[in-house]
């Protein structure tokens, strides 16, 4: 197999001829047919994550076909179009898989992080946590849905019953949460950097009955706001734009800090929470949801050997929607 390895923090990615990987008792072998690349995957290059394995294959968002089984494995068959998400595995022993929030275990596997992604020909994924996709829709375009969509999603049931909700960063995750949000017969405010117009027509175009930058106020308070972009700044602004008792979601794994601010902003009942990684029945949910919702992902396809410039760009704000890498 080829797979693009990150050898250490801060590091290029590198091309590596290697063996075939062997699926273990309970896991799968994938040929991968598309992998998406999200902002995750650069706090992973960037060394901004705790615990992370190095040398390590990125990639989360992973669509392909089981090619290989091992062991004691039920669920699926040869063949079987399945994507692979950032949740890799978890304990099922611990309080918070026992409690329902699989999402907090406290001994986790994420792939492309702990264990090896997606950024490659090959992957072993753990049977339990690789979701069925039968046989509708396109590799590249459901890839992006298997982390921006199911963290986004995770994020979108965070925010509540907001009928009015912003939307701070329009990239993978903002796109397919807008388009959701739409559907459910929410207004959208989409939140940008300041200047990028094509963002902002992006997500007019996907239905944001408003769109600006993300120091501006629309023009009445929003219900709920979600972060996506990893700017501590983000979240005193977003405060600033939610109603009395409305309430802000930081999506992103990873943020810059957080300016100081006056209690003001969160007074009044206002309410500030983070969404960490997903449980199994968030993207069973979703994946539901998606086709109904007509989502449509927009994406850049690249090679496998072109992911130091995929990631480059993504970080410059280059990316219009997703990109995906086809191995
Ligand atoms: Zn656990
Ligand atoms: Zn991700």
């Amino acid at each position: 197999m080829r797979a693009m390895v990150l050898p250490g923090p801060r590091a290029r990615l590198r091309m590596d001829e290697r063996a075939d990987p062997i699926p273990g008792d309970g896991q799968i072998r994938v040929k991968v047919s598309a992998c998406g690349v999200c902002r995750t995957d650069l706090h992973v290059v960037d060394g901004e994550l705790p615990d992370i394995r190095y040398p390590i294959v990125p990639g989360h968002e992973i669509v392909g076909r089981i090619d290989l089984i091992g062991p004691v494995v039920t669920t699926h068959r040869l063949g079987d179009r399945v994507g692979i998400p950032w949740l890799g595995y978890t304990c099922g022993t611990c309080r918070f898989c026992r409690e329902g929030m699989e999402n907090l275990c406290d001994h986790p596997l994420f792939t492309g992080c702990t264990r090896d992604g997606g950024y490659a020909t090959h992957a072993i994924a753990d049977a339990r946590y690789a979701f069925p996709l039968g046989e509708d829709g396109d590799d590249v375009a459901i890839a992006p849905l298997l982390c921006a969509g199911l963290i986004g999603w995770r994020s979108l049931v965070m925010a509540g019953h907001a009928k009015r909700l912003g939307i701070y960063g329009f990239g993978a995750a903002g796109h397919i949460v807008a388009q959701v949000a739409v559907w459910q017969g929410r207004s959208v405010y989409g939140f940008t950097r300041r200047g990028d117009i094509a963002a902002q027509d992006f997500a007019r175009k996907l239905g944001a009955v408003w769109a600006g930058a993300s120091d501006e106020l629309p023009d009445a308070p929003l219900d709920a706001a979600v972060i996506y972009a990893p700017a501590g700044e983000l979240v005193p602004a977003a405060l600033r734009a939610v109603r009395k008792g409305g309430r802000v979601v930081c999506a992103g794994i990873h943020m810059s800090d957080i300016p100081s601010f006056p209690y003001n902003l969160l007074w009044e009942e206002r309410q500030l929470l983070s969404v960490a990684n997903l449980t199994r029945q968030d993207g069973l949910d979703f994946l539901k949801i998606a086709p109904q919702a007509g989502v449509r992902t927009e994406t850049t396809v690249f090679a496998l050997n072109e992911a130091n410039e995929v990631l480059d760009r993504l970080r410059g704000g280059q990316i219009l929607g997703a990109a995906v890498l086809r191995p």
